[in-house]
């Protein structure tokens, strides 16, 4: 049998075969992916983490472009024309709310916005911000970072597959249907997390970070986040409180101090001199997606990968 790999008739037959194959592709394919793009529909996201779960859900049903991309601040961001002209033409914007795109409102309103908005936050009890004194903010302030809880996230998905539904009814069991598998992913990841800091004793779950971006996790998965900083990139502590947060760390014996991918890394790098406690050399990715290449290009992938980096610097510096 085995002489017939080299015989040319097979050989023949096999091309042919491919080929008619290929014809068939072509045939079938092309009309359909020409009538899929032109009904595909434009979805705007106010940042990479919500454009990735649009995409979850709306599959290759939906067009997502997301305002504020990955390794981009959405606190922060001033929005251009060119970002107006771009939610003129969704047929819904989907953002996260509880302040965190403070520039939103003015920008629907630019656009003369007359489409749907989904604000996947509403309805849920939010946690406050820490609001200690140093944070220069308002106490008492919801935090809007809800999507470090993967059981708000969860929430999240199904809000977007209701907001998917109404806008494109038509499609609504396909939206329905990816959103329940993508929950299932989510709760395994839920689980993965969970287990993940069942390694470490919880006196030891004790972690520095930049801003307070990371209030959803802690309450979520039992673990002590101590920020430098406010709800907002752009908060800025005083020297007290920076003293304070630094008896702290020495009194409690913190040994995990991270800078976030966003965020100015000199409040870090002082505190770190300060406690001579040394700053993970792994970036934390909380409010925006790494591009492509990086280790947190989509949610389940940050949530991994902030886990992963905080779990093992509890667990080096404990050896
Ligand atoms: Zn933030």
């Amino acid at each position: 049998m085995s002489e017939s790999f080299g015989d040319t008739p097979w050989s023949r037959r096999g091309l042919m075969r491919g080929a008619a194959g290929l014809a068939v592709a072509i045939w079938a394919g092309a009309p359909s992916a020409q009538a899929q793009a032109e009904a595909a529909i434009p979805v705007v996201a106010s940042f990479s983490i919500l454009a990735d779960l649009v995409r979850q859900v709306g599959g290759d049903r939906v067009q997502v472009d997301a305002l504020v991309g990955p390794d981009a601040d959405a606190h922060v961001f001033q929005p251009s024309p060119a970002d107006a002209r771009r939610v003129a033409g969704a047929r819904l914007v989907v953002l996260n709310g509880l302040g965190f795109e403070g520039w939103m409102e003015r920008l629907l309103r630019n656009a003369a916005y007359r489409g749907a908005v989904l604000r996947v936050t509403d309805g849920i009890k939010p946690l406050k911000a820490k609001g200690h004194d140093h944070h220069g903010h308002a106490h008492g302030e919801a935090d809007p970072h809800a999507w470090q809880d993967v059981q708000q996230t969860i929430g999240y998905v199904q809000r977007i597959a209701q907001a998917l539904c109404s806008a494109d009814a038509t499609r609504c069991a396909y939206y329905r249907e990816r959103a329940d598998a993508y929950t299932q992913v989510l709760q395994s990841l839920d689980q993965e997390i969970r287990q993940a800091w069942a390694t470490i004793p919880p006196a030891q779950r004790k972690v520095v970070t930049s801003h307070d971006a990371l209030g959803y996790y802690a309450h979520a998965y039992g673990v002590h986040i101590l920020p430098a900083q406010g709800v907002s990139t752009d908060s800025q502590p005083s020297a007290a409180g920076v003293a304070r947060l630094i008896r702290q760390i020495q009194r409690e014996q913190v040994r995990a101090i991270f800078v976030e991918r966003l965020a100015d890394a000199r409040l870090i790098e002082q505190i770190a001199r300060e406690t001579g406690v040394r700053p993970s050399p792994i970036p934390l990715y909380v409010d925006a997606l790494s591009p492509g290449d990086g280790p947190a290009s989509d949610y389940v992938s940050l949530m991994r990968h902030n886990t992963r980096a905080m779990v093992e610097a509890i667990r080096g510096a404990a050896r």
